[in-house]
């Protein structure tokens, strides 16, 4: 009997032992990729529905030089953004370098001497440490006089509301929220939960700012943290919502006056979106948007497939196999450095670009042990294509994440399998 599926995967060096056991699990998971075909559904009408009703034509996608005065297809884009976000207003540029600095921006516009930001999901993601100034640095908040305060999340994962109760005072201007879970170990924040919070801060008192770091989660559920009330969302465009094709870029979506703060800051006083050419890269983010649905969808397909591929191998994923996703991080504990290696040079090897790279552990600046990362992307460091990275340390989990198509995140994590099973390291 011919299966020509088979035979490709046998061509791309795959054993049939190691297909025979991926394929039962892919069986077994059709009802869970049902349901996220049906939210990817909402989310590609969503879209949709946003493009049409501003009206998006071929003319926006000529771009600006120069000052981008009057650079109308970015600014149709922006109102595109802020209708899927369901917010007032937007700021999507080629100008935002990455969602650290998008979240910068955010931060700086809207903060003054004297005012406090006030974590309450747990300590924000490592690169905010030197913008806020937990790690002193030069240029942080803290040295323009803007105080942090901090409120951990329960041993359960859920909000501690009787302690951000407490830590509200009349200083905190801005709360901060981050829905992935990033690299700490928490569960992920749904955008239910999320809500819960900001109507609980909001209870306390109205006016503060509530800014979700969105990074991870963007259509990963059919709402938004935007849905629920906070005022500003953001992230990256080599992340979720560029789709992909996105070059570069971040996003800023939330309340008119939020928003032209974090402007102000982009730019100039005065200036604010004025201004910032968005050169050739109207279409990318356009189409990147068009297409972030699914390809949020299909790495999250590729996440849930991970987590079941290795849970039955007896190793830890978090979340597990069964557990509701809310952003597209999976992390596996493989216990051992070998398997690490493995796994990464899987994930390399099934690349469509410098697949034939060997990915070796090295000395990060800024990190306590050795990491090992693999990707082979068309945009640089993008990691809404699929690629995986692991500090060489207990209990050697890797983190990865990502897949353009579910079929290449399905042949990559099959590919780390296989580079374990040819280095003996499984036992089936
Ligand atoms: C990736 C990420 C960031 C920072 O984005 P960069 O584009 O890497 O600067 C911030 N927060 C979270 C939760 C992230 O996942």
């Amino acid at each position: 009997m011919s299966d020509l599926r088979k035979e490709y995967y046998q061509s791309l060096g795959i054993d049939e032992k190691v297909y025979d056991y991926c394929s039962k699990i892919e069986e077994e998971l059709k009802d869970r990729f049902s349901e996220i075909d049906k939210i990817c559904e909402i989310n590609q009408m969503k879209v949709i529905l946003a493009m049409q009703k501003n009206r998006l034509s071929e003319s926006h996608f000529a771009g600006s030089t120069g000052y981008g005065y009057t650079d109308e297809g970015r600014d149709v884009l922006e109102r595109i953004y802020a209708d899927v976000f369901h917010t007032e207003d937007a700021l999507v540029r080629s100008q935002i370098t990455c969602g650290t600095h998008a979240l910068c921006v955010a931060m700086f516009g809207n903060l003054r001497p004297g005012d406090e930001i006030l974590a309450i999901a747990g300590k924000p993601y490592d690169t905010l440490d030197e913008i806020i100034g937990i790690r002193q640095s030069r240029g942080s908040l803290a040295e323009y006089g803007v105080t942090y305060a901090q409120v951990d999340l329960l041993p359960d994962g859920s909000f501690d509301f009787e302690g951000i109760k407490n830590a509200i005072t009349d200083k905190t201007k801005l709360i901060e929220i981050q829905r992935s879970k990033g690299y700490a170990v928490r569960p992920t924040l749904s955008a239910e939960q999320i809500g819960e919070a900001i109507r609980f801060v909001k209870s306390v008192r109205e006016d503060i700012i509530c800014m979700v770091d969105n990074c991870y989660g963007e259509f990963v559920q059919d709402k938004e943290p935007s849905d629920y009330g906070a005022d500003l969302v953001v992230g990256s465009l080599i992340k979720n919502p560029g789709g992909g094709l996105a070059p570069i870029g971040g996003y800023i979506c939330g309340k008119k006056e939020y928003v032209e703060n974090a402007s102000f800051r982009l730019t100039t006083p005065g200036l604010g979106k004025e201004v910032g050419a968005s050169l050739n890269n109207t279409k990318a983010f356009a189409q990147g948007l068009f297409l972030a649905p699914s390809v949020t969808a299909s790495a999250l397909k590729g996440a849930i497939f991970a987590a079941n591929v290795y849970e039955r191998l007896g190793f830890k994923a978090v979340p597990d196999m069964k557990e509701a996703r809310y952003d597209i991080i999976q992390a596996v504990e493989l216990k051992s450095p070998e398997r690490v290696v493995a796994f990464c040079e899987g994930i390399q090897s099934a690349a469509p670009v410098d697949s034939y790279v060997t990915p070796v552990p090295w000395d990060m600046p800024g990190y306590d042990a050795p990491v090992i990362m693999a990707a082979g992307a068309f945009v640089s460091g993008s990691s809404i294509e699929l690629s995986a990275d692991a500090p060489m340390r207990e209990p050697y989990a890797v983190y990865f994440q990502g897949g353009l198509t579910y079929q290449h995140a399905k042949y990559g994590i099959i590919m780390s399998l296989q580079k374990m099973v040819e280095k003996n390291l499984i036992v089936w």
